[in-house]
């Protein structure tokens, strides 16, 4: 038996998520998104639960989409094909994260990387430990238009969110905390039981105020135009996967991007 992708835990009204890949930096397969949804999906219906963690087992949070996977299944997808792989996996569960009924915290530790920022930011709160760091570097690394969900201007004001992607810029645990995209920042040995303390907390509040609220607070990025824009990003991030120069990063240099994605991860 192989291990399970995601292990699930229920603590007190805290239902505790962790992505369980750890020898492959949390890198999110097919597989471990659909369960990942599943597990939402599953816990949005559970009245017990009144907030969820979402956290990462090992060194690093997550390291984005598995790309070896997507080298190997989906290299030739048409358009149509690769539309709607990533519409339904990269962009539907993420807003189902952003508009789930009740609070979900990000625990991060390590990278935060691609795939892993975008599904850290669609949390309502992030924690994260002072090793932490936060990066897209696929303009750099793959010739992609940043990820499929351009959460970046949102979380980190426009010139920051341009250095990251232009650049491949990560942002560190404390500088993230300073402008905003990160609530707290604690020693690695703490970040477990400060998130959950942070959990516990929320928990105790009126689970439908809670549901309220997010709403009302999420609609306020609604009115200065969250959804279209990052509906208007996703067509953006599909065309820049039919370029030629991303068919080059990605016949000749997919090793070298995974393995630029791994001295990132390692070395920052
Ligand atoms: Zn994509």
């Amino acid at each position: 038996m192989s291990e399970p992708l995601l292990l699930i835990e229920q603590i007190g009204a805290v239902r505790r998520i962790w992505f369980n890949r750890e020898g492959a930096r949390n890198a999110q397969s097919m597989r471990m998104l659909d369960e990942l949804d599943d597990a939402l999906v599953e816990a949005q219906k559970d009245e017990a639960v009144h907030v969820v963690i979402l956290a990462g087992k090992g060194p690093h949070f997550s390291s984005g989409h598995d790309l070896k996977e997507g080298q190997a299944d989906r290299a030739a997808f048409t358009v149509e094909e690769r539309w709607d792989y990533e519409e339904k996996r990269y962009y539907d569960y993420c807003m189902r994260m952003w508009d789930f009924p009740k609070p979900i915290i990000a625990q991060v530790q390590g990278g935060c990387i691609a795939g892993g920022f975008m599904v850290a930011n669609m949390c309502d709160l992030i924690v994260a430990s002072e090793d932490a760091f936060f990066a897209d570097p696929v303009v750099q690394t793959l010739a992609g238009a940043a990820v499929e969900i351009l959460i970046h201007p949102w979380v980190l004001g426009l010139r920051k969110a341009k250095e990251m992607l232009f650049a491949g810029t990560p942002v560190g645990a404390e500088e993230a905390r300073e402008m905003g995209m990160v609530n707290r920042v604690v020693p690695l040995d703490q970040l477990e039981a400060e998130t959950l303390a942070l959990a516990e907390r929320i928990s105790k509040a009126s689970p439908f105020i809670l549901r309220m609220l997010k709403k009302s607070l999420n609609r306020t990025y609604d009115a200065q135009g969250f959804r279209v824009s990052l509906s208007a990003h996703f067509d953006t991030h599909q065309l820049s996967h039919k370029t030629e120069a991303f068919k080059e990063a990605t016949q000749s240099g997919l090793d070298g991007a995974i393995s630029r994605g791994r001295s990132n991860v390692t070395s920052s």
